[in-house]
């Protein structure tokens, strides 16, 4: 399985968009989704009071969630728009003939088998069998390592994470690393919290897992009982497990030893005979995130019995395959992952999780493509223009901070001239020719997509860090800055409208994909990419009075964002959300200094009753007007470092003088914040 990542992205919940009213056979792409949208304006709101709800409240009114969704924003538009051209393409390499390359082959054959629900009902759980028979042939725990691997290469999500990564400390070579995993649930939280509604999450994952268990044939009280242990299981890797926010500081989850340091962690469990069934390529040292998370799980392999794990086992791996099972198993998936945890009332149409799956499995091969289809040369040319605009405006910023002396700053300016900037798609796609795909075998497919990517993780150890690879589709609604590799990375499937529209004027466009560019471009600076020097080195280039006048200007943030409670009394986390936060702000500045760059060699007028600087200000509003489901709120503001959608516009609306101006809003205002955070 993977190793947790550190990217930065652009957005929370892009990925599991999709409209439910779209008939089947309706091919038809829809319209690209509007811009700079004047019906989505709520006039009867002062801008200058409440700008989120001025910019997005009709909108809002007019676009309830569907039920199949948790949440219905601009993304979901989008994303919902990328999906027909993908399904477009997948039901014309669907049809099993002759003329198809390798690559169509595997990504029709998959959406095939993938859509194929007759065939996976008349199977039932025999795809599966091999693996649960596997489990429970287990006798001794002297086996566990042996069967782990055997998981991981199925993308079998259990106890550990296990993957490659570039070296922090040396990051042109790439190394092995060790993470914590095997949670069920999004986060350790969700184990060790007491109050009522994560004491009824708890009961009701329970549940879910005995239901499971119950789909596989076991008795009633079989099931509760083992789904007892599962609990008992997780809860005791959550102890063991590091806090979100804590993970935030690169060096805390950075720790460089030998294997043999890391057999001396945890007795219990042979590393040597896992590394060989993964088929890990041979080294000497590796990074162990967490030495304390690994002790913990040897304590736990040490006293707990086996009978015990393999329970644990067995329901990871009907949890991971629950996806491409007969209906039950999914319907009891999505009751509890869907309904329960974020909200949503109806299962997404078959169609939408098959294309999900493909993008998700063979991403670069569908990629291919959906840039033919979605992405001309013209739109990254227009792209990679804004990002040199950008680029020219951080510098003239970070020149100009009065609070960052002339060594950081020459530091700085060095790492912003080393930023790489990819654009739309790899320049070099993904050779999938490793990878079996066969029509008619929904989850062996599944599964042996999880063992490829697992392996091609894995092959790059000991190997110079491939700074061309993308870790994001082509089709993908988001962005990312890599602190590692010094780069910022938009796909092909963000540079569209309403993001990116070429029918729109510069005001728009710098308010909408501008600030996105702003926004991955301050990454490379924020609490977390700051720490990283342009090289991608885990390594200190501020001087202790900058990084000391630094993170005094990000406590603003921290408590500004402390203070916005998204549901109930759940508060927004300002340390969580701490990086994007920064980033929104940033971005939107640097983007608005680069657009009266732009301006005023190619002025603008006044269009439908708004200036641009007030257009620039609506772009950045309405990219983010979203709708959602309490439980998909609770659950971002619990788990994720991006802030709710009405808080990325408001929250940064009110510190921006820009703004304040451009609308002419007085003293005193709301959108006015008395103590205004600027780091950037
Ligand atoms: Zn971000």
């Amino acid at each position: 399985m993977k190793k947790i990542l550190l990217i930065i992205c652009l957005a929370a919940q892009a990925a599991v968009a999709s409209q439910a009213q779209t008939n089947q056979s309706d091919s038809a792409v829809p319209k690209p989704v509007k811009s700079f949208d004047l019906d989505a304006i709520d006039k009867s709101v002062d801008p200058c009071v409440d700008f989120y709800h001025f910019a997005c409240g009709n909108w809002l009114r007019q676009n309830p969630i569907p039920a199949d969704q948790a949440a219905w924003g601009r993304f979901n538009e989008l994303h919902e728009r990328n999906q027909v051209i993908l399904r477009n393409i997948l039901e014309k390499q669907s049809a099993d003939n002759s003329n198809r390359t390798p690559d169509d082959q595997k990504i029709g054959d998959y959406y095939f088998s993938c859509m194929d629900e007759a065939a996976i009902e008349s199977k039932g759980t025999k795809p599966l069998q091999p693996v649960l028979d596997r489990i429970n042939a287990a006798k001794n725990k002297s086996e566990l390592p042996q069967l782990m691997g055997e998981l991981h290469n199925q993308g079998i999500n259990a106890l550990f994470a296990f993957s490659s990564e570039p070296d922090a400390k040396n990051a042109s070579m790439v190394i092995a690393g060790t993470d914590q995993g095997g949670l069920g649930l999004p986060d350790r939280d969700y184990y060790l919290k007491d109050d009522a509604k994560s004491v009824e999450t708890r009961n009701k994952y329970q549940q879910h897992v005995t239901n499971m268990f119950k789909l596989l044939g076991d008795s009633p009280d079989q099931a509760a009982s083992e789904a007892k242990t599962v609990m008992q299981v997780e809860t005791a890797l959550a102890k063991v497990s590091m806090d979100r926010v804590e993970r935030r500081d690169p060096n805390k989850v950075y720790h460089k030893m030998t294997t043999a340091q890391l057999q001396e962690l945890s007795p219990a469990f042979k590393w040597s005979e896992y590394l060989v069934t993964i088929k890990a390529p041979e080294f000497s040292s590796l990074d162990v995130s967490e030495p304390d998370f690994v002790k913990g799980m040897n304590q736990l392999i040490a006293s707990d019995d086996l009978d015990s794990i393999k329970t644990y086992l067995r329901w990871h791996a009907v949890h991971s395959a629950a996806t491409m099972l007969p209906k039950a198993f999914v319907d009891e998936n999505f009751a509890f992952f869907g309904k329960t945890l974020t909200g949503a009332q109806e299962l997404r149409p078959r169609w939408k999780r098959c294309v999900q799956y493909t993008d998700n499995d063979l991403g670069e091969a569908l990629g291919q493509a959906f840039v033919a289809e979605a992405f001309p040369p013209a739109s990254k040319a227009a792209t990679l223009k804004m990002v040199h605009e950008l680029e020219d405006a951080l510098k003239k910023d970070i020149s100009q901070l009065s609070w960052m002396g002339p060594e950081t700053k020459k530091q700085a300016l060095y790492k912003l001239a080393h930023i790489d900037n990819k654009i739309g798609y790899p320049d070099k796609w993904r050779d999938y020719s490793a990878l079996e795909i066969i029509r008619g075998d929904a989850l062996g497919n599944s599964f042996r997509a999880n063992d490829f990517e697992f392996h091609r993780q894995l092959n790059k150890i000991n190997k110079p860090t491939d700074r061309q690879e993308w870790e994001m589709t082509p089709p993908t609604v988001n962005a990312y800055y890599n602190p590692l590799e010094n780069n910022i990375n938009f796909p092909a499937g963000i540079l569209q409208p309403p993001f990116y529209d070429k029918n729109a004027d510069d005001s728009t466009n710098f308010g909408g994909i501008g600030a996105v560019i702003g926004h991955e471009l301050t990454h490379g600076f924020d609490d977390q990419g700051s720490q990283f020097d342009a090289q991608g080195n885990l390594r200190e280039w501020w001087t202790p009075q900058d990084r000391e006048r630094f993170t005094k200007l990000e406590d603003c943030f921290v408590n500004e964002y402390d203070g916005f409670v998204v549901i109930d009394d759940v508060h927004m986390k300002g340390k969580l959300t701490l990086g994007e936060n920064t980033a929104d702000n940033g971005g939107l500045r640097i983007s608005h200094m680069a657009l009266l760059d732009v301006l005023a060699s190619s002025p603008e007028k006044d269009k439908d009753g708004f200036t641009p600087d007030q257009r620039f200000y609506l772009g950045w509003g309405q990219i983010w007007c979203e709708n959602e489901t309490p439980e998909a709120a609770r659950l971002q503001a619990l788990t994720n470092e991006h802030a709710d959608a009405k808080y990325r516009v408001n929250g940064v609306v009110s510190n921006d003088e820009g703004f304040a101006k451009a609308f002419a809003c007085k003293p005193g205002s709301p959108m006015i914040r008395k103590n205004a955070c600027r780091v950037w």
